[in-house]
Formats: C-alpha cells, structure tokens, sequence
C-alpha cells in the first residue's frame, strides 16, 4: 500500500484541483532572513547553512527567466502540465514588500504556474503581504503559506536559535488562516533534546492552532553549521532511521483527512556537505520501512475518504 492509504497527499489533492499531475517548481528570490541578516540574530539557525541549498556565487536570474528556463526541463522530466511556484529558500515574505510583491505577479503570468508555495517564518508575515496572496488565490491559484515552525516547544527553538516563538506561529496561522489562505506547517524530527513525545505534543499543538498542510523533516546535520560543531564535540546525536520511521508512522496516524501531507521526508541536496544522519540519503529504505510500519500499525482510510481514489 502506498503513503496515500493513510494519509491524503499533495499529488492526488492537486491532480483531483487540476485534472493533471501538478509539480512543484523552486524558484530563487533574492531574499535573506531577519535571523540571519542582525534584525533578530546573525548566526541563523543552528542547523542552517544555506549553502547546502545554493553555491557560494548563486546569483538569481529574474523569477520570469527561472520560469522560462525550469518549467519545460521539469515537463520533459516529469510528465507535469501545470506548476506552483515554490518560494522555498530564507523568508520569502522578509523585505522590500512591493519587490516581493512583484514577484509573487511575476510568477503567475507564465502559463502553466496554477500556483505559488510561500516558504516563510512566522514572525515575517506582514498583513500586506497576505492581502497580496489572497488577492491572487481570488483569482482562481491554488496558493500555500509555507511556515517554518520545526518545533511547538520555546525551549527547543531558543536552543536551536530560531529567533521567534510559538506565539508568533500562532499568531501568523491564525491570521492567515482568518483570510482563507491554507498553511503548510514545517516541523523537524530529531531536534537537540527532543524526543517522540515531543513531536508528538508539537504536532497536537499545530492541529490545535489549526492547520491544513504539513512537511516533516529529519534533522540533517549540515558542514558551516553550530550542529556540526556540537556533532563534533558529542553534544547531539544524530536521530536514528528506527526512531525517525516510528515517529513519521505515530505522527501519520494521527494526521486528519482534511490536512495534506506534503512530505514525509527530505534529503540534503548538496550531499558533500551531510555529515549525518547518512541513512536519510536512501529514501526509497526509509519510504519502505515507514510503509512497513504503517501496515503493522495503522488503519488504511476507506477509499471514500481518500483523494488518489476519487
Ligand atoms: S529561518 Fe530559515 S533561512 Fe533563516 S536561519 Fe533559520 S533555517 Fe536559515
């Protein structure tokens, strides 16, 4: 059986919108993070090197060339028809608003953009900014507010140097959400301190506040980081893949019809720069032992509550 006999999935929800596979396609804003650029901290998150995503000399073209140069590659690759622009890297509502706002425009003049995927903090959600997005999911997009929680716990986030607070989640999803726009909740398994029980009580703590997307993380430890520095001196272990299936399959369990799972899993792109866990360099292992663990575990949902079956 497949992810989608549990939980409800990005791909069958956009296919049943559409009528047509939808893929995601990244697109790179000249953007930084206020925990990285002095407004809230300089040395960013404790696990983030954004090189791992992007060389040294990344320079973006425009968001029109991105689109005009990915979206027939991703076509020919994956058979897609339509796409949602993905504003994935740093905060991509942190900035110069009308220059953000240009470029959210910018992304859905091209033909086959059905949508866009905001990648952001909770505590960079300028109102204007939302009127912008609602603006544009009026129009007919399909459009998701992408938020980097990692964790519902302040201890954790101080620890890991977030930067901002479970109140300034809330705050964000409740206005967004009071606008009709949907969100997607990022959190992470595996975080300093943390164990099953704590991501257990983080994702009861973003259903409560309300939610209708989620992407979960492994943990990666990454070169240029101050976790590869505490990896090093023995102050953090690396999550294991056994703890990590055994928390993604109690987590899904406890996944509601109406929220979308976005991922389950992820892997560093620039893979030189993983210092561990190296088992999450296999996902089709992990994908098994997880289906594995849901088929021992878990009730499939009935086909009427599932998206790939209608
Ligand atoms: S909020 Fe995102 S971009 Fe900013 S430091 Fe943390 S992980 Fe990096």
């Amino acid at each position: 059986m497949s992810l989608d006999h549990y939980v409800n999935t990005l791909g069958p929800y956009l296919k049943q919108r559409f009528g047509e596979r939808v893929q995601k396609v990244s697109v790179f804003a000249d953007v930084t993070c206020p925990n990285r650029d002095g407004s809230k901290g300089i040395g960013g998150c404790t696990f983030c090197n954004n090189k791992s995503f992007f060389p040294n000399d990344f320079s973006p073209a425009s968001v029109a060339t991105q689109l005009a140069e990915n979206i027939p590659r991703l076509k020919a690759k994956t058979g897609a028809g339509k796409f949602l622009a993905y504003f994935q890297a740093y905060s991509n509502t942190y900035g110069d608003l009308e220059r953000l706002k240009q470029m959210y425009l910018d992304a859905i003049q091209h033909d086959a953009v059905v949508g866009l995927c905001i990648g952001t903090r909770p505590d960079c959600i300028p109102d204007v900014l939302l009127a912008v997005l609602v603006d544009i999911q009026q129009q007919g997009y399909e459009v998701w507010l992408e938020l980097g929680l990692q964790s519902a716990h302040d201890e954790t986030l101080a620890l890991i140097n977030r930067g901002h607070t479970m109140a300034d989640y809330r705050d964000a999803v409740t206005r967004a959400r009071q606008l009709g726009l949907k969100v997607c909740t990022h959190l992470i398994v595996g975080l300093p301190g943390e164990s099953k029980i704590h991501v257990l009580d983080s994702w009861q703590q973003v259903l409560d506040a309300g939610v209708d997307g989620v992407k979960w993380h492994p943990l990666h430890v990454v070169k240029g980081t101050q976790l590869a520095r505490q990896l090093t001196q023995g102050d953090y272990i690396c999550i294991g893949q056994g703890e990590y299936v055994d928390t993604l399959a109690e987590v899904l369990r406890r996944t509601p019809d109406h929220v979308i799972v976005h991922r389950v899993m992820s892997a560093v792109s620039r893979k030189a720069l993983l210092l561990g866990p190296h088992w999450t360099e296999n996902r089709g292992e992990v994908m098994k032992a997880l289906l594995q663990q849901l088929a021992a575990t878990a009730k499939p949902h009935p086909v009427s509550e599932r998206l790939d079956a209608r």
